[in-house]
C-alpha cells in the first residue's frame, strides 16, 4: 500500500538549450504490469518500492503518467554505427523522465526505455519487447554486482500491447537508471552541426556531473578529454576480465561517464576465444571479444574529434592535444586488464614474466576450448593447494596443456611466497563462480515470454547479483551449442 510516489527530481539536462532535446511525454500503454521492481536500488535512490509498486507507481513506470517535478524528454545525439556516422540518432525509444539527487547528493537520470515514439524514431515503433528488457534487467544488474560501473535496472513492466517484429511479441517498458545518459554520440551530434557554442554547454555540463574536477584544469576540455580515456580504459579492461561481450560499441553507445550503457546483443563468452561475436548484425565481426579494446579507442578518438574547438585555438594544435591524450589510452587499458588478469591467477605483483606467464594460460584455454569463468573460478582452488587441479584440468579438451601451464605457475608463486589461504580469498574475490550464461538467460527469457512464468528469471537475478558465492548447479561448464549463439538487437 504505496503513498503517492515522489521522485526527488532536479533536472539539469532538460534546462540545457531546446536544441539538446525534445520535449514530450511518455506514449501510455494499454494495460500495465509491474514485471520486477528493484527494491534495493529505489532504496539507493531514496524512492519509496511500495509506493512504486502500487498501481499509480506502475503508471508511471509504464508512462501512463508523468509524476511530479518530471520534465520528459528525448534526447539528441548522433554516432558511429558499425563504423559509419549518422548524425542524427537521439532517443527514438525512450524518455528522460528526469533526474533524481539520492539521499547522498548522487544524481541518476531515471529513464524510460520503450515508452513510444518520439522525434528521433526514425522508422522504429518506439517500443521495447519484454524478452530484449528482462534481459537489459538481468545484465546490467549483473553487471553491477561483479562490481563493473553501468546503467541499472529499476523496474520492468509489461504494456499489455503487442510489438511487431518478425512475430508479434510481448511489449515492456524498463526504466533505467544512468549517472547520465550523455554519451559519445551527444557530443558528435553538435560537433556535426559545427555548433561549438553547444559544445561548450555539453563540455560544462559532463564536467560538472561526471569530471568536477576538470573545471579546474588549465583546460577543461582536455581534462574532461582525459577522465572519459581514463575511465573507459579501465571499463574495457572489466569487460575483458569477466568475458563480457558489449556486441554494439557504437560511439551513441559509449557513455561519457565511464559506465557500460545499452544492452542490447551483449553476451558472455563460455569457452574462451577472442573471435567470439554472438550479435546477429554483426558480420564482420567488428565487435568481437578481443576487438573491443581496439574499438573503444576509435570510439574516443571520435570524442576528441568532436572535441577539438575546445581543446585548442587553432586546429593543429588542438590534434596534438587530442593526439597526446589518446596516447594515454593503450597504457591505461593495459594496466588495468594486465593488472586484473594478474590478480586473476594470484599474482598481484608486477615481475617480468608475469604477462607471459597470464597470456600462455589464455592461449592454452583458446586451443582447448576451456570455459573463461569456470578455469579461473577453479584455478582459486588450486592456488591453495594442488588438489584443486584435478577439476581445472578437466576444462580443457588435452589436460596435458594446463599440466605444463601449472607447473610453471606453481614456481612462480613459491616464488611470490605468501600465505596460499589468502591468496585463494583474493582470487575468489576478482574470479566470478556465476555470470549469466547464455543458455539460461535464453530459457529465462523464454519462460517469460512464452508461459508468462518470471520464475526462472527471479531464480537467476537471484543468482547472477551474487556473482562471487559458489552455487550449487553453477560450476558446470555448458556443452557447445548445438548452434552458435546468436543474440539480437533493435527489438
Ligand atoms: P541502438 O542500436 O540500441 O544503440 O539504437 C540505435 C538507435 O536506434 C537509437 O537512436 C535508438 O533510439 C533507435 N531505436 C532502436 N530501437 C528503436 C525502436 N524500436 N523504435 C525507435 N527507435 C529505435
Ligand atoms: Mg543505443
Ligand atoms: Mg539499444
Amino acid at each position: 500500500e504505496g503513498g503517492t510516489v515522489r521522485f526527488p527530481f532536479d533536472n539539469s539536462y532538460a534546462r540545457l538549450p531546446d536544441r539538446f532535446r525534445a520535449r514530450l511525454d511518455p506514449t501510455p500503454v494499454a494495460a500495465p504490469r509491474l514485471l520486477r521492481l528493484n527494491t534495493a536500488l529505489a532504496e539507493r535512490l531514496g524512492l519509496d518500492p511500495a509506493a512504486l509498486a502500487s498501481p499509480e507507481g506502475v503508471a508511471i513506470l509504464a508512462g501512463n503518467r508523468v509524476p511530479e517535478g518530471a520534465e520528459p524528454i528525448a534526447a539528441a545525439y548522433a554516432g558511429h554505427q558499425f563504423g559509419g556516422f549518422s548524425p542524427q540518432l537521439g532517443d527514438g525509444r525512450a524518455i528522460l523522465l528526469g533526474e533524481v539527487v539520492a539521499p547522498d547528493g548522487a544524481r541518476f537520470d531515471i529513464q524510460l526505455k520503450g515508452s513510444g515514439r518520439t522525434p528521433f524514431s526514425r522508422s522504429g515503433d518506439g517500443r521495447a519487447a519484454v524478452g530484449p528488457v528482462l534481459r537489459e534487467y538481468l545484465v546490467s544488474e549483473a553487471m553491477a554486482a561483479l562490481g563493473v560501473p553501468t546503467t541499472r535496472a529499476l523496474a520492468a513492466v509489461s504494456t499489455g500491447q503487442a510489438v511487431m517484429r518478425e512475430t508479434p511479441l510481448p511489449g515492456a517498458v524498463l526504466t533505467r537508471v544512468a549517472s547520465s545518459h550523455i554519451r559519445v554520440g551527444t557530443f558528435q551530434f553538435f560537433a556535426a552541426r559545427r555548433d561549438v557554442e553547444a559544445l561548450r554547454v555539453l563540455a560544462d555540463h559532463a564536467i560538472a556531473r561526471h569530471y568536477p574536477e576538470a573545471a579546474e584544469a588549465p583546460s577543461p576540455a582536455r581534462a574532461l578529454l582525459e577522465g572519459v580515456v581514463a575511465r573507459q580504459a579501465a571499463l574495457v579492461g572489466q569487460w575483458m576480465l569477466i568475458g563480457f561481450i558489449h556486441g554494439v560499441m557504437n560511439t551513441d553507445n559509449t557513455s561519457v561517464s565511464g559506465e557500460t550503457i545499452d544492452y542490447g546483443p551483449c553476451a558472455f563468452m563460455d569457452a574462451y576465444d577472442a573471435s567470439t561475436v554472438f550479435s546477429s548484425i554483426d558480420h564482420g565481426g567488428r565487435y568481437a571479444y578481443g576487438s573491443q579494446p581496439g574499438i573503444m579507442q576509435w570510439n574516443l578518438a571520435r570524442l576528441a574529434e568532436a572535441l577539438l574547438p575546445l581543446l585548442a585555438e587553432d586546429e593543429d594544435a588542438a590534434v596534438a592535444v587530442a593526439q597526446e591524450v589518446l596516447a594515454g589510452y593503450a597504457p591505461a587499458f593495459e594496466a588495468a586488464y594486465l593488472g586484473g588478469l594478474r590478480a586473476k591467477i594470484g599474482l598481484p605483483g608486477d615481475r617480468a614474466g608475469d604477462h607471459a606467464l597470464a597470456g600462455d594460460l589464455l592461449k592454452a584455454m583458446a586451443e582447448n576450448g576451456a570455459d573463461f569463468t569456470l578455469t579461473f573460478r577453479r584455478l582459486c582452488r588450486a592456488a591453495e593447494d594442488e588438489a584443486g587441479d584435478a577439476a581445472v584440468r578437466a576444462l580443457f579438451t588435452d589436460p596435458a596443456a594446463y599440466d605444463a601451464w601449472a607447473l610453471r605457475w606453481r614456481e612462480r608463486l613459491a616464488e611470490a611466497g605468501g600465505d596460499p589461504t589468502a591468496r585463494a580469498a583474493a582470487m575468489h574475490a576478482v574470479n566470478p563462480a556465476v555470470i549469466p550464461r547464455n543458455h539460461l538467460v535464453e530459457a529465462a527469457l523464454e519462460s517469460a515470454v512464452q508461459r508468462d512464468d518470471l520464475a526462472p528469471f527471479e531464480a537467476l537475478l537471484a543468482s547472477v547479483t551474487r556473482p562471487f558465492e559458489d552455487q550449487p548447479g553453477a560450476d558446470v561448464a555448458p556443452g557447445a551449442p548445438e548452434q552458435p549463439y546468436m543474440t539480437f538487437c533493435g527489438t
